[in-house]
């Protein structure tokens, strides 16, 4: 019986997962390796935060789906990979052997090296969101004299006698405008007049936007009462903030370098035409910890997606052993993006067409909740 060792639950494994029935039986037995019981859909993360959205609704529930496809579900993070033996170690020293490997651990955010203070929430994993929202209303509770949340919040006491809440969102990418917007809205929502959400930006808001995009979206913020700022954070002492989230752009995790795996110039597991391993074709890495070496991707959750079928195909084709059947990755074109910027309005794009306001709010809920539903069960 041939082995499939998955490790992590991203976007593309919870697709394997879905239809685990056909590969096993086709004789394999597969098992999953993902830290978390449940894995938070990132787009909808925004959402949570600013209160569009229950944890429920945006968390996959991948060890109860392990278990009804009949799939060994795994609590661990892998530690590292000793690819010729084809063996992978766990991070309580535990060693799985493995046929086929399918790699999909996603992203972490950029270590700031100044910024690791306690106050600092990291938008990934999602689950600092959740954390955060949680914070930040106990933050309020502890201002109109509810003592007992300051036992459990990052408050800090000054923020309390001076009864304003601060907040500084750090990277003027699509996580953080998204966040900045939402934790507005969450403060708007809880009564928090009294706060002041500071975005801190290297250069224009989602720089690669259009210039008159990126002004708008600055423009909404501004006029939701989020001040903008064009300065580079690299340290506290920069800033004045109650709670500082960061969104300073993603690199694929450290962990990749004990995979004994070649990596691509973006630190990622380079991978082929096929989604394998330049060097290793019984291992496989999808979503934001591959580098595919024919063209860089965005490390978008997008990419994550479109490699489903792909990689199921694939692997089923590998523990089949008909390699003739290994298809090409080719969805690498333009893609639909969007933003929720809190207040039930968002902003969505594809080339030069984009929807603005309440209604890019609401096809982004659709398409999220449609997504969403295919894995909630
Ligand atoms: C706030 C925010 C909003 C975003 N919104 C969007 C959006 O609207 N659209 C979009 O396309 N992209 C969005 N992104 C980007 C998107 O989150 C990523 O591109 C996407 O999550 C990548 O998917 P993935 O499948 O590669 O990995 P992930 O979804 O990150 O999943 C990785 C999995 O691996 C597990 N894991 C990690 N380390 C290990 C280990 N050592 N061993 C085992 N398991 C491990 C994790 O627990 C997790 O289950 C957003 C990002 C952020 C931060």
């Amino acid at each position: 019986m041939k082995q499939l060792v998955l490790i992590g639950a991203g976007h593309t494994h919870i697709h394997i997962l879905r239809n685990a029935e056909t590969l096993t039986q086709s004789g394999a037995r597969i098992t999953i390796v993902t830290p978390e019981t449940g894995h938070p859909y990132s787009g909808m993360g925004p959402g949570l935060l600013g209160g569009s959205y229950r944890w429920e609704e945006i968390c996959i529930p991948v060890q109860e789906q392990a278990a009804r496809a009949g799939v060994s579900f795994l609590r661990a993070s892998a530690r590292s990979v000793d690819p010729d033996a084809r063996v992978l170690t766990l991070g309580d020293g535990r060693r799985l052997e493995y046929d086929v490997l399918s790699i999909n651990i996603g992203s972490d955010v950029a270590p700031t090296a100044s910024l690791q203070d306690h106050r600092v929430y990291r938008v990934k994993p999602i689950a600092n969101l959740a954390r955060l929202k949680s914070d930040l209303i106990a933050a309020r509770s502890a201002t109109f004299g509810d003592a007992a949340h300051l036992q459990t919040t990052t408050y800090s006491q000054t923020a309390t006698q001076r009864r304003t809440t601060r907040v500084a969102v750090i990277g003027g990418g699509p996580a953080g405008v998204e966040c900045a917007g939402n934790i507005a809205y969450l403060l708007h929502t809880h009564g928090i007049e009294a706060s002041e959400v500071t975005l801190y930006s290297r250069s224009e808001t989602l720089g690669r936007m259009t210039p008159e995009r990126s002004r708008w979206i600055e423009t909404f913020l501004q006029s939701h009462r989020v001040a903008v700022r064009r300065e580079v954070v690299t340290s506290s002492d920069d800033i004045d903030a109650d709670f500082v989230v960061l969104a300073s752009g993603t690199h694929p995790p450290e962990t990749l370098r004990d995979f004994g795996l070649p990596l691509g110039p973006g630190g990622g597991l380079a991978v082929n035409d096929y989604l394998q391993s330049v060097d290793h074709a019984n291992v496989f890495a999808v979503g934001d910890c591959a580098d595919f070496v024919r063209e860089p991707l965005d490390r978008v959750g997008v990419y994550a997606v479109r490699m489903q079928p792909l990689l199921f195909d694939n692997v089923h084709a590998l523990l089949r052993e008909q390699t003739e059947e290994i298809r090409r990755f080719t969805r690498t074109g333009p893609y639909l993006a969007g933003v929720n910027l809190g207040f039930g309005q968002g902003l969505l794009y594809r080339g030069r067409w984009d929807l603005r306001g309440r209604a890019a709010f609401r096809l982004k809920d659709f398409i999220d909740r449609r997504f969403m539903k295919r894995y909630l069960l």
